[in-house]
């Protein structure tokens, strides 16, 4: 090998051979059934370059490098690109457990000079099959395992059930731009009522997906999709204009909603012109301010770090009421109730889910719900489905239900029959 085509085929920082000799490599395993191939990939490594600096981070990929090298069962590694590393686990069987070994190695704290880190890295294992007949795929599955690993599992073993659910999720996200443009991505509205007389009084907004071959897609899952790209800033500004507009036609043509909620990913919240767009939208359709209220999930609010609270904020200067979601539904903190200052908490449907029957699940509810008065907050209970739901929630004087017991989603011409019929003799 010349010195020109050494330097092309190894990588200067760690020593392994680069890209297309792992390829190469890669080729010579297919069809299997060969040594378990793994990628760990070591995540966020732009950032890590440009808050750190390449020779730090060169630093890093040497001794993830040198730990990878010196692993018994480890009999090849190469660099896929930076900060992915491809290695060969012989023997295979076994392997997710070797891999999650070799992994909590890898995560030990590297000293950089006067940073030490603990690297954040993941794996996918893939066991070759007759079924990989090119390196695409078994590239496909290294992208696949690696980005649905988390914190929780961090080792993924991709097999035929991943391979599937990863090619519906490419599907998701190749498709869900255009259909937001297009329209395709539409908003039902739920009735939020009194718990007193079952009056409704806003609606919240829930996105819908129809896709022409996947069929209908739960927001669930498609919010979860946006999430981890731009898309879910053109799917938030979609649903807060849809919303706006929507007020906006009711109330012109004599149907009195009060409020209009709306969902906010806490992606939305690091944009910070976010606040400016929703007064614009506020002001094209001459709709107060007070008339929306924002949505924000309790894990966002919980990390109340600088920008999402400068977010919020703006908003609240905007007039935009801020409601606390799914109050309940991960690692509660009665606190934060305090801590963020917002208009209405909305607890969770698996809070709620409870309190007819068991005694503890509804002293929980109640405490919520007397320290949310306290601070001066309405207390929407999400997913009522029973009368009994509704009796005990009476008793505890919780202010707002949302549910089946009254509604399911409806379309914005059935919103207004709604309120038709139901709010006859009032009129705000
Ligand atoms: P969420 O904000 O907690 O919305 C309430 C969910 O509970 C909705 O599910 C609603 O259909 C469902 N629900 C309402 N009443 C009942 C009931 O009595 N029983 C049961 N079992 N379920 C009930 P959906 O429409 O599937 O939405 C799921 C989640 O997707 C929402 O949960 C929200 O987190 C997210 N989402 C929906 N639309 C948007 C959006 O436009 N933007 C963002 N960022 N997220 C959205
Ligand atoms: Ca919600
Ligand atoms: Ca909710």
């Amino acid at each position: 090998m010349t010195r020109l085509e050494k330097l092309a085929r190894v990588d200067t920082a760690t020593g392994l051979t680069r890209r297309w000799g792992a390829l190469e490599r890669i080729a010579t395993q297919l069809p299997g059934p060969g040594p378990a191939l793994v990628m760990f990939e070591i995540r966020r490594l732009r950032a890590l370059n440009s808050a750190l600096g390449h020779s730090v981070v060169d630093r890093l990929l040497a001794t993830v490098a040198r730990r990878l090298q010196e692993q018994r069962q480890v009999a090849w590694v190469g660099m896929l690109a930076p900060g992915r590393f491809y290695v060969e686990l012989v023997p295979a069987d076994d392997s997710i457990s070797q891999a999650a070994e070799i992994l909590e190695d890898l995560r030990e704290p590297v000293d950089l000079a006067r940073w030490v880190r603990v690297p954040d890295i993941v794996g996918a294992v893939v066991h070759t099959t007759p079924g990989h007949l090119d390196v695409d795929q078994v590239l496909r599955d290294f992208e696949t395992g690696t980005a649905s690993a988390s914190e929780e599992e961090r080792v993924v073993f991709v097999d035929e059930e991943h391979r599937s659910s990863g090619l519906r999720r490419v599907r998701v996200e190749s498709d869900l731009s255009s259909a937001i443009a297009g329209g395709d991505v539409t908003f039902r509205y739920q009735p939020i009522v009194r718990i007193g007389d079952a009056q409704p009084i806003a609606v919240e907004s829930l996105a819908r997906w129809r896709h022409h071959i996947l069929g209908p897609i739960r927001p669930d899952e498609f919010v979860a999709v946006a999430e981890s790209s731009p898309l879910i800033h053109a799917l938030g500004d979609h649903a807060l204009s849809d919303a706006i507009a929507a007020i906006a036609a009711w109330r012109s043509s004599g149907t009195m909603i009060d409020l209009v909620h709306v969902n906010v990913s806490a992606v939305q919240l690091t944009d910070r012109q976010l606040a400016d767009r929703v007064a614009t939208m506020l002001d094209d359709h001459a709709v107060d301010p007070a008339r929306l209220e924002l949505e924000v999930t309790e894990s966002a609010v919980l990390d109340t770090s600088g920008l999402w609270r400068d977010t919020l904020q703006s908003l609240r200067d905007v007039g935009v009421r801020v409601a606390i979601d799914d109050f309940g539904a991960g690692f509660s903190s009665l606190l934060s109730l305090r801590d963020v200052a917002a208009d209405t908490v909305k607890l969770d449907r698996s809070m709620i889910a409870g309190i007819a029957s068991d005694v503890g699940a509804r002293s929980l509810v109640q405490t919520t719900i007397d320290l949310a008065h306290t601070f001066g907050m309405h207390v929407v209970a999400e997913g009522v489905e029973t009368d009994d739901d509704h009796e005990v929630l009476l008793e505890m004087g919780c202010d707002l239900g949302q549910g089946w017991l009254w509604h399911r989603d409806l379309a914005a011409d059935e919103v207004a029959d709604v309120w038709t019929s139901e709010c006859a003799t009032e009129s705000r």
